[in-house]
């Protein structure tokens, strides 16, 4: 059973979750979510994952003869340079946006077309003390996740 709080104020940025072994598969595009367009959230209520591979901007190009999403659980992305793929940070804590508590709206140029931002352009959410702690993934073109930076955090585990 973990809290995860603010590493600058201390304060409470979650419900109590409990750890999933790995990030789960999204929920099916095809089923979306009450009152959005896009899916289901990938982790279930309760609980959060951590997420071992590269998530998040910066983006850089793919080596010449490699190509594939821009990370896991995405789309393909590309610019002039030609396909990217995420050069963010390892080890972000995944968890259902519900199961935040109230986190402060940074700016975010990847504001989508409809349930909000893409996650695309960095940390878009703050603690109400102004330390930025997590990039939430709401639009329906992408996944419904909230990934808390893990050097912005602090996890408080107590026996259940
Ligand atoms: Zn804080
Ligand atoms: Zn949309």
């Amino acid at each position: 059973m973990t809290i995860f709080h603010c590493s600058e104020c201390g304060e409470a940025l979650t419900l109590v979750l409990t750890p999933l072994p790995a990030v789960p598969e999204p929920p099916p595009f095809e089923r979306p979510r009450p009152g959005a367009r896009g899916p289901e959230a990938t982790i279930p209520r309760g609980h959060y994952a951590i997420e071992t591979e590269p998530w998040g901007a910066p983006y850089e190009p793919y080596p010449d003869d490699e190509e594939g999403p821009a990370q896991r659980r995405a789309g393909w992305m590309s610019d002039m340079r030609g396909l990217l793929r995420s050069a963010g940070p390892r080890g972000n804590i995944v968890l259902n946006p519900e199961d935040a508590l109230d986190l402060i709206i940074l700016v975010d140029a990847s504001m989508g077309c409809c349930g909000g931002p893409s996650g695309t352009q960095g940390l878009n959410r703050a603690c109400r003390c102004g330390q930025p702690v997590a990039t939430l993934a709401a639009d329906c073109t992408t996944v419904y996740e909230l990934h808390l930076d893990a050097d912005s955090v602090r996890a408080d585990t107590t026996a259940s």
